[in-house]
């Protein structure tokens, strides 16, 4: 498995720095966001150091596939309501001008009672 030292998301998926797990298999951990913009807001990230979604490949399509099936699980699991009444937005900032802060791959998944805090 690829990891950079001084990633955070590397390490968070190591368990060298604290989170809450959402859930975990071989490739792929999922954890609360630390500033929620929304009453259910989680992270799902590969185990591999992927930097975005600028940086996949052919060969990341299975475990793309695997993380994004994972969201509405989990979400209906973190207390999503189910669709249509419910739901759950899913995102990934890309880049400078796409927002993205972190630079590991990760999947925002948020939901619940509106009003959020953002969107
Ligand atoms: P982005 O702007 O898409 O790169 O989002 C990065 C997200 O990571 C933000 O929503 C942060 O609140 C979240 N974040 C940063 N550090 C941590 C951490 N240590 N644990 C959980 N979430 C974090
Ligand atoms: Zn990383």
């Amino acid at each position: 498995m690829s990891t950079l030292d001084n990633c955070i998301f590397c390490k968070i998926a190591r368990g060298l720095l604290p989170s809450r797990k959402v859930y975990e298999d071989d490739e792929i951990f999922a954890f609360d966001d630390i500033h929620p913009l929304a009453p259910v807001h989680f992270l799902i990230i590969p185990k591999m150091h992927i930097a975005s979604m600028a940086h996949v490949g052919p060969e990341h399509g299975a475990l793309l596939g695997r993380m994004l099936l994972l969201a509405p699980q989990l979400a209906l699991a973190q207390g999503c309501r189910p669709y249509p009444e419910g739901g759950f937005r899913i995102l990934t900032n890309t880049g400078a001008e796409g927002g993205q802060e972190v630079a590991h791959l990760h999947v925002h998944v948020m939901g619940g009672p509106r009003p959020w805090l953002k969107g």
